[in-house]
């Protein structure tokens, strides 16, 4: 059996840019390409320095910015890659990824982050024309000289997200990317390659490693729980703000909002959706068939625009009457549409703001989490604090990542000889290396560390 080289450029633990290189079959294939979440300008980037040719290959599993934001740059230094993607991931990574341009625009202007934007539309454009759609289970080889190939299996993330299959010289690679176990609204849960058994290496996400607590979430009582809480504000005559990720938790919270009101739970009151979530809508709608049989996707046309959220006064408006408004960004980033409408509804206690996934210790949202009325915070940059008058901040568990206890489920079915782990804090990789049954041989490589298998 011949040998495989794994060297992670990004994403090793940490979820950062993850990226990771596989030398598999006599080729260089770049398993994603990500964007550093909370690095800026090029600290952003993977370490593209330990690559000294140009990968023959990326594949991109799904157009989170962690795992294609740094494509069109990896382009820019070695125009012949070839990258792959789902039909799905290639639309939303194309609308993600120029509007990663566009508020790496802003963020040089306004915070004179000289390195930005990393790359231009016109990069955009090419990385995506240069890209080959493949369908979920459809076999594909990267090189006529080459026996590796390659298959796309649904991982239950996001819409067109995907684990990879890698097979040559009588080897086989799994790499789960981001997995979520369970159906979600939308999305349905992650599926198990053909063979399972007859994997070797195992490359796993471990995110949720370090949380105990989403073990015990269950899916359904979160809805009611979310359900309840929303309805209670609305019966105050307040209105309701869900800050959300564009990306798979906007739209799948929106149909989750159309559903208990289909259902009485909730009042018809308007249900607003910002820009991005929008267009992300739009590809959702558009490849309906991927979605969760008898999943009910409700047309777009159902949930009215924000609105130029940048003028006060359109906030004020929509506060007027109680409404539900799903706006990004989730973790509350100042200066963007959830922290422009958040900083007119915290003036008035009948409103709520309810909190749908993971907010990072250093962002606004964690600060509004964690506020007590009274306190003062700064929303948008250079428009002075607001006091906080309501007291109703709520936060539920809704992720689309597997919690820890699945995620070990998926190594004891596949029963890898080695598993890799990656995308995960220092303490979750800990928990899923210490807690992985005696059997497998174990690895956490650092960023440019090279694990011979
Ligand atoms: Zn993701
Ligand atoms: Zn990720």
């Amino acid at each position: 059996m011949s040998s495989i080289e794994f060297t992670p450029l990004g994403g090793a633990r940490e979820v950062g840019a993850n990226s990771y290189l596989l030398r598999m079959g006599g080729l260089d294939i770049l398993l994603d390409s990500g964007l550093h979440p909370k690095k800026e300008g090029v600290e952003a980037l993977p370490e593209f320095s330990l690559l000294n040719k140009a990968p023959d290959a990326a594949i991109i599993t799904h157009s989170h910015i962690d795992h294609c934001g740094s494509l069109p740059h990896l382009l820019r230094m070695f125009p012949t890659v070839a990258p792959y993607a789902t039909p799905p991931t290639l639309r939303i990574m194309d609308r993600m990824l120029h509007n990663s341009v566009s508020v790496m625009g802003i963020l040089k202007k306004e915070r004179h982050i000289d390195d930005y934007p990393l790359y231009q539309h016109s990069d955009v454009e090419y990385a995506v024309k240069k890209s080959y759609a493949i369908d979920m289970g459809q076999e594909f080889a990267f090189s006529p000289d080459s026996e590796l190939r390659a298959t796309f299996s649904p991982a239950g993330h996001v819409l067109g997200s995907s684990s990879v299959r890698l097979n040559a010289g009588g080897r086989s690679v799994f790499y789960t990317a981001d997995i979520c176990a369970i159906d979600q609204e939308l999305m349905p849960a992650f599926e198990y390659p053909d063979n399972p058994e007859s994997i070797d290496t195992l490359i796993i996400e471990s995110t949720y490693g370090a949380n105990e607590t989403a073990d015990a979430v269950n899916y359904a009582d979160e809805i009611e729980r979310f359900g309840a809480a929303m309805a209670a504000i609305l019966a105050n005559n307040g209105s309701v703000l869900v800050p959300s990720f564009a990306l798979g938790r906007a739209q799948e919270m929106l149909n989750i909002i159309a559903r208990l009101q289909d259902e009485g739970v909730l009042p018809d009151v308007p249900v607003y959706a910002s820009g991005l979530g929008r267009a992300v809508y739009e590809i959702y709608a558009r490849f309906r068939d991927q979605l969760k049989p008898g999943a009910d996707l409700s047309p777009l046309s159902q949930f009215e625009k924000v609105g130029d959220v940048w003028n006060p006064e359109v906030a004020r408006k929509l506060l007027r009457e109680p409404c539900i408004i799903v706006a990004t960004s989730g973790m509350m980033i100042q200066n963007t549409p959830s922290a422009a409408i958040a900083q007119e509804m915290v003036k008035d206690p009948r409103h709520g703001i309810l909190f749908v996934g993971y907010c990072d210790p250093d962002t606004l949202g964690h600060q509004v989490k964690t506020c007590s009325p009274g306190d003062s915070l700064d929303f948008i940059l250079g428009a002075g604090p607001t006091e906080i008058q309501l007291d109703n901040i709520q936060s539920f568990h809704f992720s689309a990542h597997a919690p820890r206890m699945a995620l070990q489920r998926v190594i004891e079915r596949i029963k890898p000889d080695h598993v890799i782990f990656v995308h995960g804090d220092p303490e979750a990789m800990d928990w899923m290396y210490e807690n992985t049954p005696n059997g497998a041989a174990k690895y956490m490589p650092s960023i440019g560390e090279t694990l011979s298998l």
